[in-house]
């Protein structure tokens, strides 16, 4: 395993200046086809978000070592991305903890058992750990808190069936409310549910900071029910969160289609608005995929939305147009990137770097 150069990321040395640009990687595990690739990426970026999923964990620790060194070798600040573990972090990943420890899934209130680790579980904090401390052991500079979530389905949350209900959770719940887990959702479950979430993330985070990293946490663009809008500024203000953010993607599901400029901007005042007060960054992810042929120039509108809002990061979602991935996956993923690298160029212009 390469040792993690000793370069000073570029975010260091540029200082206060905003934003900073970066993209996702993945999919690519071969160094030489790394370096072409972080070449191009240092000529418009700041920082590289790194995926690192189970596959990655067992397989290719020193391949993706060695992946981190280079990007560090240009400037470049590496971002690892815990795709898709447990089933509770975003990510086109699957999970081998879950087929290991089917003890440890969550269990729905109506008794049905969901391929989701609890967050409650102690094994699956200690497999987290592990994992950061991996990460950081290979140079990994920041931790992308990708998309977390108890597992949810809209059409169950209507009906008042949530998650988790195992009997861990239900011992914790009845320790703190005197009861047993109610078999539909109410304030004290809602409550219950919020601070889970929220105790997961914090001792992460804090194992986090204490190995050395930073913690950026990206959630869903999503308004319109209150519970969310609450979760949303419970975990914006997470003692050692750094960076907030979410990915506002105007194309997303892919046949609903919205205004690229007034949804970007709409959602990283937001996230400016959470993360001001306790003077954290804020961060929005720009589509980069999954755009049809010609909607490429929506990027540029985007991006140039989001500075204006006084995000201190952006970044997008992914690499060469979400080429390598059949779910995200643009119709034109050359034009798709070139409309990111001159939107990119353009603000690091304008910002003097
Ligand atoms: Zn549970």
């Amino acid at each position: 395993m390469e040792k993690p150069s000793m370069i000073s990321a570029r975010t260091e040395k540029i200082g206060p200046a905003h934003p900073q640009m970066g993209a996702a990687y993945f999919g690519n595990r071969f160094l030489n086809h790394t370096n072409k690739d972080m070449a191009i990426l240092a000529e418009c970026c700041d920082y590289v978000v790194h995926t690192m999923s189970e596959a990655d964990l067992y397989y290719h620790k020193a391949a993706l070592a060695s992946i981190f060194s280079a990007t560090r070798r240009l400037g470049l600040e590496v971002w690892a991305d815990p795709w898709g573990l447990g089933g509770v972090f975003g990510g086109e990943a699957l999970s081998k903890f879950l087929l290991d420890h089917p003890e440890d899934w969550q269990v729905l209130s109506n008794g049905r058992r969901v391929p989701a680790a609890c967050l409650n579980s102690s094994r699956f904090r200690n497999f987290m750990k592990e994992w950061v401390l991996t990460v950081a052991e290979m140079g990994a500079q920041v931790i992308f808190w990708d998309e977390p979530h108890v597992y949810f389905h809209w059409d169950l949350e209507w009906e008042g069936i949530y998650s988790c209900n195992c009997s861990a959770c239900d011992a914790l719940f009845r320790r703190k409310y005197g009861r047993a887990l109610p078999s539909r959702l109410d304030d004290e479950a809602r409550d219950f549910r919020r601070a889970l979430l929220h105790d997961f993330l914090e001792e992460l985070m804090g194992f986090s900071r204490k190995k050395g990293l930073r913690n950026a946490l990206c959630l869903y663009a999503f308004e319109g029910y209150k519970e969310y809008e609450r979760i949303w500024n419970d975990l914006a203000s997470l003692p050692s969160l750094d960076i907030f953010g979410c990915d506002p993607y105007w194309r997303w599901p892919p046949r609903q289609q919205r205004n690229p400029a007034a949804h970007v901007s709409h959602f990283a005042e937001r996230v400016m608005d959470a993360v001001r007060p306790a003077g954290k960054g804020g961060q929005v992810w720009i589509q980069a995929m999954r755009l049809p042929k010609g909607a490429e120039w929506e990027i540029e509108k985007a991006c140039l939305a989001a500075s204006e809002a006084g995000v201190t990061h952006i970044a997008a979602w992914s690499y060469d147009g979400g080429a390598l991935l059949d779910t995200v996956l643009a119709e034109n993923p050359g034009e798709v990137w070139g409309a990111v690298q001159r939107a990119f160029l353009d603000l690091r212009a304008k910002r003097g770097k």
